[in-house]
């Protein structure tokens, strides 16, 4: 017998979890489907196990400042690879089952663990069973892009999928690809004791397309381990290892880390049911604020709309699509002001509007060096470079782009001033607590406040109580 659903959901990650929340609240039945290993990209082998890894390798590498600081006896630290390891895997089984145990374990036969395929735009074949639905969010996420002519060397191969399942870690790697999982899993390796070599075809590294914010990145990140932008890598087979080339440079590796990209799951989804234009990844076109794809009830939510893999966007896109999902009427929503980070050391993070796409000569900069900050240097992380841009006129906030110590927190703050539509000033007239790394933020504000060019007597920290 045909199952009949008022919202069926395709894929129990953080975007399909996120949309089911939402159905459920508006008191519609529905179908959650997922055929893949459950528990999440995020906690299986994505943002959380990779931070695990990422603190490892951070406390093993603090021990090369102990000897400045007056700690002895740092020569005699070792990592073992294979507890670090199994670390990562410990607590990436705690992660999992977390999500486990707050969803799929519960749902009884509202979830049914198979892969689903459109029939119809509101029909699915899920095993073998007719899905008949009101609505149907596609939340199916993305796996790791590795070439078709990697495939002779598929052993030596490793993605974040892989990567944590090693027994021990490999002696040397290429790390193809540098945006931020490349670069924090790149270092990570690099300070767990392995050779890491990171390539490129771009000129910079995580996508940054400030080229002052860049150039800082590539210098303080290439100081660990050597980093080769602007070619294409080529891979050939070099006795037991590979030779990975790029440009004029080569080197052989025992494995590489595929770190390119990652590409939707759309596959056999049979999204051509639709009736819609896909693109060249087999997406089909969206509305960003309804999640809806064109005039269907059919929505789409996460990695699988091909945008960038980000966890909180996949879940505010999935509380989007469910909302709407379960509606009688499909509402526009806001999106959020675009905040990405990674968790390298110092952190690389952008927010608001990228520096490519601003009219400079409209926009004031305000640009601090972390060398002289107090915190900083305390950490004995006084290395980096914060950009924060706002508009010349009215100053207000518009992006920053910043490779800082804690940026992590200073790209939330201005993330969080840009959504409530702040400007220069009105940051110089919050607290700064001393002697906190938020300090740097401030000064880069003052140069900012300078830059725009508004020549007062009073002093813009200062606000008049009468006018
Ligand atoms: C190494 C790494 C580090 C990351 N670090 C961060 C970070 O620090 N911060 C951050 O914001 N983001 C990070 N991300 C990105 C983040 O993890 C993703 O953006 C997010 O998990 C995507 O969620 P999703 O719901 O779209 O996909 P997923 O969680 O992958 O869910 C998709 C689900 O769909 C199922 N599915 C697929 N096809 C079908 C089908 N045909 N039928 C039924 N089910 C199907 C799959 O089994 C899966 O369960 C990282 C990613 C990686 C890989």
């Amino acid at each position: 017998m045909d199952l009949r659903t008022d919202v069926a959901i395709i894929g129990a990650g953080t975007a399909g979890l996120a949309a089911l929340a939402k159905v459920r609240k508006a008191g519609k039945s529905f179908l959650l489907i997922d055929g893949g290993e459950l528990g999440t990209t995020c906690a299986r082998v994505g943002c959380m196990p990779s931070k695990v890894a990422i603190q490892v390798a951070e406390d093993f590498h603090r021990r090369h400042r102990f000897q400045r600081v007056g700690i002895e006896g740092r020569e005699a630290l070792r990592l073992d690879s294979a507890e670090a390891l199994e670390h990562v895997r410990d607590l990436r089984d705690i992660f999992v089952d977390r999500v486990l145990a707050g969803t799929t374990d519960d749902m009884g036969e509202a979830f049914m663990e198979a892969q689903a395929r459109f029939v119809e735009p509101t029909v699915l074949h899920v095993d073998g069973r007719i899905v008949r639905a009101g609505a149907v969010v596609i939340a199916t996420g993305s796996r790791p892009l590795v070439p078709q002519a990697w495939q002779p060397f598929a052993e030596r191969i490793l993605t974040s999928d892989s990567i944590f399942e090693q027994e021990i870690l490999p002696g040397s790697v290429a790390v193809v690809g540098l945006g931020a999982i490349g670069v924090e899993l790149g270092q990570a390796l690099q300070r767990m004791g392995v050779a890491v070599t990171g390539l490129d075809r771009l000129d910079s590294i995580c996508g940054l397309s400030d080229a002052r914010v860049a150039q800082t990145a590539t210098e303080i990140i290439g100081k660990e381990f050597p980093l080769w932008l602007g070619h294409a890598a080529e891979v050939t087979q070099d006795g037991d290892g590979l030779r990975v080339t790029s440009g004029e440079q080569s080197v052989v590796v025992e494995k590489i880390l595929a770190s390119l990209g990652r590409t939707p799951n759309v596959k056999g989804l049979g999204l051509e049911a639709l009736g819609v234009a896909l693109d060249s990844r087999g997406v089909p076109a969206f509305d960003p604020h309804t999640m809806q794809i064109g005039q269907l009830p059919v929505f789409i939510a996460g990695d699988v709309t091909g945008s960038e893999a980000i966890l909180h966007e996949a879940s505010h896109e999935g509380r989007i699509a469910g909302t709407n999902a379960a509606a009688h009427r499909v509402r526009a929503f806001r999106r959020l002001t675009p905040l990405s980070i990674a968790f390298c050391d110092p952190n690389i993070a952008s927010v608001g509007a990228s520096w490519g796409d601003l009219d400079e000569a409209a926009t004031a900069v305000g640009e601090i060096r972390f060398g002289p900050v107090g915190r900083a240097l305390i950490m004995g992380s006084n290395r980096g470079l914060l950009r924060v841009y706002a508009e010349r006129n009215s100053g207000k906030l518009l992006g920053a782009s910043m490779v800082a110590p804690r940026g992590e927190h200073l790209a939330h703050l201005i993330a969080w001033a840009i959504e409530r539509g702040l400007t220069a000033v009105d940051m110089l007239r919050v607290p700064y607590y001393h002697p906190a790394i938020e300090e740097a933020l401030q000064a880069a504000i003052h140069v900012l406040v300078e830059d725009m060019g508004t020549h007062s007597p009073d002093s813009p920290e200062l606000q008049p109580l009468t006018p």
